[in-house]
């Protein structure tokens, strides 16, 4: 089976006013294209750190990443944002829209990242997919938690991601929101095959991915599959 992401040796330590903080420590992980996975574990485990590294939003201190087979842990900000805009979607559970543009606005903007034509066109159905035809031309501020976690799945979907990175993506929404991202987020695992790893407390959702890892104190301590 293909690798859509491995990680090998992953450390990560930050240091801030002369201390330093170990987060991660010696982390291995593989997981195959096309799966799901969760990852659980208490707050402050890591959980949200190792996500990170492993979609190059941040860079670790020592290991390796590979995303995709490209090694991404050695690249600079500006080659690893291009790593992400052709195979990442990301979704955050504040959802970070940018709050001066709007719904439409917010997904067109990792399309004309990529350099794409029509962009607007290609928004407004990728809302549609969503759900939020009729609420493109709303600010951040004038949409629910679910409208704005439904604005942020378009943009996650918008460049067709082979992997979907999602930290608590229900954690801030009520239980039928909830219901309404988690099948959108699966769908698109079926339809396109897209990898999901999911950081959740919520142990229902994790169960509906094929793997639970548990992490504590930045060290994996169990990795199995589920019945899913
Ligand atoms: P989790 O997602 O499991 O709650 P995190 O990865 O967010 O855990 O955080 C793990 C630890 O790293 C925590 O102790 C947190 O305070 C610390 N931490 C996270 N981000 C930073 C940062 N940018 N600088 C310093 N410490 C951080």
């Amino acid at each position: 089976m293909e690798k859509i992401l491995n990680i090998e040796n992953l450390g990560k330590i930050y240091t801030s006013a002369g201390r330093s903080l170990t987060v991660l420590d010696k982390v291995n992980l593989s997981v195959e294209a096309g799966s799901t996975v969760s990852i659980v574990g208490p707050s402050g485990s890591g959980k949200t750190t190792l996500l990170g590294l492993c979609a190059g939003l941040d860079r670790s201190t020592t290991g390796l990443v590979e995303l995709n087979n490209i090694r991404i842990d050695q690249l600079g900000e500006d080659q690893r944002a291009l790593v992400r805009n052709k195979y990442v979607g990301f979704i955050f559970q504040n959802f970070q829209l940018l709050p001066t543009l709007t719904a439409v606005e917010n997904v067109m903007v990792p399309l004309e990242l990529r350099g794409e034509k029509n962009i607007r066109p290609k928004a407004l159905d990728l809302l549609d997919k969503v759900g939020l035809a009729d609420r493109s031309h709303h600010y951040p501020s004038q949409l629910s938690g679910g409208e704005q976690q439904r604005v942020s799945l378009a943009r996650a979907f918008s460049n067709s991601p082979r992997i979907l990175f999602a930290d608590e993506p229900t954690g801030n929404l009520d239980a039928e929101t909830s219901e309404k991202v988690v099948k959108l987020i699966f769908d698109l695992n079926r339809e396109a095959g897209t990898t999901l790893v999911l950081v959740t407390h919520d142990m229902e959702l994790a169960s509906k991915t094929q793997r639970i890892i548990r992490i504590k104190g930045g060290v994996i301590i169990a990795d199995d599959l589920t019945k899913s």
